[in-house]
């Protein structure tokens, strides 16, 4: 280390990106510190993928109560009580913030609680205290952005749905991306009636529109009412509590609970990046470079707050990438290509390449391979539910460019699928591949007849 500074590496932000590159590079011989001011482990395991998941497994639950009669089983009554499942839920949100915190301490890192802003290339101020580091690694992720609309102070965002007092009869929930359809989801699926209300007429627009199209009727289905093309104009409160949505098309929904899942915006305000003089963009996210290096060269930025996809496993790879760069051998990379990633809708969607869409922007010639049926298990269950599986082939090279699917477990499904895209394997592998029976996937590797080329 060098001795003028108080640390090698300074983090800011215990979230999945600033958590990783802390401990590995500490345990790359680096003296590290970190700072946070809220929780370890961020977004993702306080308020995001992992709390979300398990809300996702619990709402689960009252289709396999209907389904299981048609395997011969008579269940009882049966209720939800959604305090158990906050507590339970919390109670393993604290073991994981305990596990992030035994990690970084057997690491070597040192916690530093409180609100760290940059106050020079090589100095950080926590609490009124100047810390000085060599590197600099920002890592403060990002947090839900809801647009202001008179009423818009009653709303909820993802980061309240998970310690709410009190499970809504009735919710509606703003957005079509992954947030708003995953807790429509939830939220159908644990009995509450449930309003997704949707500004575009074509849900997650950046997904494979056939997958998403279908996925939405798959949730509609179930029982999800969408409204698309549809905005709340004003919110009022109640005299019992409930809130009043005005819609732009004359309608109104008066609802519990309303939910914004609108989108996040990066956590860059109050952090000393116009006094040191860090570039970012018009939607506030740091540039840097493919070293992860800011404007100023000893600060460096990963994860959400890049404007890079916001996925933990993005922001985890990207600081394995910056640790071996800066303290390993520096030939790890990253590439954005083929991200897999799933929406943990019922049923899911898995997904990885390139959508139908993207593909005819960027005029490749398709073969499209589909399949759509009816899952073995809902043969006897007697639920209507419908499992979908694409895949995207290039017409001249063979290779498969995207896989898309809708159904259970699309995620785990996909996530093994996407090693092949990723190592840009053939239609013909894949044909290859011998099956697994009987499963959903295997329908990947016996897909036989074009459906249809574009
Ligand atoms: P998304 O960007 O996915 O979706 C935001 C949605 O809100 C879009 O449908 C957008 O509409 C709509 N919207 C934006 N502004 C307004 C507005 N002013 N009024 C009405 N609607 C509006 O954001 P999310 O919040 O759902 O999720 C944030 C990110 O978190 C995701 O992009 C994803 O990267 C990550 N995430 C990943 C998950 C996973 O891996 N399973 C789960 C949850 C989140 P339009 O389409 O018209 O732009």
């Amino acid at each position: 280390m060098t001795e003028e500074y108080d640390y090698d590496l300074f983090v800011i932000g215990a979230g999945s990106g600033g958590v990783r590159a802390a401990r590995m590079a500490a345990s790359a011989g680096a003296k590290v510190a970190i700072a946070e001011e809220k929780y370890l482990g961020g977004t993702c395991v306080n308020v995001g993928c992992v709390p979300k998941k398990l809300f996702v497994y619990a709402s689960h639950w009252s289709e396999e109560f209907v389904d299981a009669a048609g395997f011969g089983w008579e269940l009882g009554e049966h209720r939800f009580n959604w305090s158990t499942l906050l507590q339970r839920k919390n109670k393993e949100i604290e073991r994981l913030n305990g596990i992030y915190q035994n990690l970084l301490e057997n690491a070597g890192v040192t916690i530093v609680w409180g609100r760290a802003r940059l106050t020079s290339a090589n100095s950080i101020e926590v609490d009124g205290k100047t810390i000085t580091a060599q590197k600099i690694l920002v890592t403060v992720g990002a947090t839900p952005s809801v647009p202001e609309f008179p009423g818009s102070e009653h709303v909820i965002s993802s980061d309240q749905v998970f310690y709410l007092p009190e499970l809504p009869k009735k919710i509606v929930i703003v957005g079509g991306g992954y947030i708003a359809v995953e807790f429509a989801g939830i939220m159908n699926g644990l009995g509450v009636e449930t309003h997704l209300i949707y500004r575009g007429d074509k849900l997650l627009k950046n997904f494979d529109q056939p997958t998403a199209q279908f996925a939405a009727k798959e949730m509609q289905k179930k029982g999800v009412n969408i409204h698309y093309s549809t905005n709340i104009t004003k919110i009022d409160r109640q005299s019992d509590g409930s809130l009043s949505c005005s819609l732009d098309n004359g309608q109104s929904i008066v609802a519990g609970q309303v939910m914004y899942a609108t989108g996040r915006r990066s956590l860059t305000n109050d952090l000393g990046i116009e006094k040191v003089g860090l570039m970012t963009r018009n939607n506030a996210t740091i540039e840097t470079n493919e070293q992860f290096q800011t404007s100023i060269p000893s600060i460096y930025a990963l994860g959400d707050v890049i404007g890079t996809p916001e996925l933990t496993p993005v922001a985890t790879a990207q600081a394995m990438v910056f640790v071996n760069q800066q303290y390993g051998d520096g030939t790890r990379t990253i590439s954005y290509d083929n991200i897999p990633t799933a929406i943990f809708c019922q049923p899911n969607i898995g997904t990885v390449g390139l959508s139908e869409e993207a593909l005819k922007a960027k005029g490749v010639a398709v073969d499209v391979y589909q399949s759509e049926f009816k899952h073995l298990k809902h043969t006897l269950s007697g639920s209507d539910e419908r499992v979908l599986m694409r895949m995207l082939v290039d017409k001249g090279t063979q290779k498969v460019l995207g896989m898309h699917m809708v159904g259970p477990g699309a995620g785990e499904v996909i996530q093994g699928f996407a090693v092949a895209v990723k190592a840009g394997l053939t239609k013909d592998q894949f044909d290859a591949t011998i099956g697994i029976h009987p499963t959903m996937a295997e329908e990947f590797v016996t897909l036989r007849d074009i459906s249809y080329s574009v």
